[in-house]
């Protein structure tokens, strides 16, 4: 019998959605949920790495401990492993992580561009502006280190030179989160080529950020 199997479900068809619109290509990518035991202790389930999102089932996405240690699960966890865990320690609110490569995101990791809150549902899904975390080695700690502190409590990140990072309270919110910078990243390119830019009023702005720190911050 398959434990976590609901939860291991959601991890391995988010993957495979994820691969599906052209987030990643080839095994490239990583997604993660938290698994709260009876008890209060916590698991992770994580896609294996290096494999086909195509040709792997249920049983394939690995459970580990909140140390990274293997409990479930014949491949290895994916090697960005700390950096979930690094979320979920970091963010209690969050309950499911995507770490992907879309394309537009990734040319603002690139050119080490921050995008500035530019329109409205990026404020209150994302929670403002989309910060670039340090370069850092895929897998590092300091990539731990440098995403956490660009993410913030924002549901969104942006890796130099490498990709994204989205966050959510369930796997539909994070993956949403996801299609959301993509989208805000498309629309900032176009703007840039417009060679305009009209900011949200500020009072606009603020209230906006309010609501999203109402609705995700971690105090109660
Ligand atoms: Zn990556």
């Amino acid at each position: 019998m398959t434990v976590w199997s609901a939860e291991r479900k959601a991890v391995l068809e988010a993957a495979q959605r994820m691969s599906e619109k052209g987030f990643v290509v080839g095994t490239a990518g990583n997604i993660s949920m938290r698994l709260k035991k009876s008890g209060g202790s916590e698991l992770m389930a994580i896609t294996p790495t290096s494999r086909y999102y195509d040709t792997i089932g249920v049983d394939d996405i690995a459970v580990v401990d909140f140390d990274g240690n293997r409990v479930e699960g014949e491949f290895s966890p994916s090697v960005e492993t700390m950096l979930h865990l690094g979320v979920y320690k970091a963010r209690k609110k969050v309950n499911a992580v995507i770490h992907s490569h879309p394309v537009l995101s990734s040319a603002f990791a690139v050119a080490g561009m921050e995008i500035p809150p530019i329109i409205e549902d990026q404020v209150t899904y994302l929670g403002g502006g989309i910060k670039v975390a340090e370069y850092a080695l895929s897998g590092s700690q300091e990539l731990v280190k440098n995403a956490l502190a660009a993410l913030g409590p924002r549901n969104a990140v942006i890796l130099a030179n490498h990709g994204a990072v989205c966050v959510g309270k369930d796997m539909r919110e994070a993956f949403t989160n996801l299609e959301m910078l993509e989208k805000t990243a498309k629309i900032y390119l176009w703007v840039l080529s417009i060679g305009k830019l009209t900011p949200i009023p500020a009072e606009a702005l603020d209230a906006m950020s309010a609501y999203f720190s109402y609705v995700h911050g971690d105090s109660e």
